[in-house]
């Protein structure tokens, strides 16, 4: 890991490293539940999901079915943006690599992403869906880093904080890798 511009992120694609486990499945999996019943309890109506992808997609999926016993039945979409590279660094740049297909006009929308971090991929995110004349925007992130954010914004709805580590697993990458992992946790060797 030590250069951040390696395509490989700086491990030997040979070998699985070994990882400290920050979030359990089952802590995971206990923690969607109560958040569905947050969410649930927000009273938004006729309810538009947009999933931030990619690193999203695992905790989206946990979260939708959770959602659904809950008795939101909300329509599902995806954005894909693209802030990160094959490394650790953020470009600082946020890009749509593929736009929502779904009518947000008039729509309460629930955005949900993976970790909010210096805040510029959700910012950027909120800002295009109240652009495309939603009604109503919230945020849900599965991990909110404990680190300044570039961009003012906040999480309406997360599942967990975490300190200023590189984590993998559950959806979330390094170099394309460690996304099967069903839990959160950092590359320690
Ligand atoms: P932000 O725009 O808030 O700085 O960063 C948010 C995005 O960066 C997340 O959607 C995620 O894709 C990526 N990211 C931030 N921190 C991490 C991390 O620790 N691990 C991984 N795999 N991606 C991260
Ligand atoms: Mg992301």
């Amino acid at each position: 890991m030590d250069d951040p511009t390696a395509t490989d992120g700086g491990i030997d694609p040979a070998r699985l490293p070994e990882f400290e486990v920050l979030f359990s499945g089952a802590e995971i999996s206990a923690r969607i539940q109560e958040l569905a019943r947050e969410i649930a309890d927000s009273g938004m109506q006729r309810l538009l999901v947009v999933a931030i992808l990619k690193g999203s997609f695992v905790f989206a999926a946990d979260l939708l079915r959770a959602l659904h016993t809950v008795d939101v039945r909300p329509e599902v979409d995806f954005v894909t943006l693209s802030s990160y590279r094959k490394n650790q660094i953020s470009s600082g740049q946020v890009s749509i690599l593929r736009d929502v297909d779904l009518e947000v006009e008039g729509r309460d929308v629930l955005i949900i992403d993976d970790i909010l971090e210096s805040g510029r991929t959700l910012a950027f995110a909120k800002d295009l869906i109240w652009a495309r004349g939603a009604s109503r925007v919230s945020t849900c992130v599965l991990i909110e880093k404990a680190v300044p954010r570039a961009a003012d914004i906040a999480a309406d709805f997360k599942a967990f904080r975490c300190e200023d580590v590189f984590v993998v697993g559950y959806g979330m990458d390094l170099a394309y890798r460690f996304r099967e992992l069903p839990f959160v946790g950092r590359v320690i060797s």
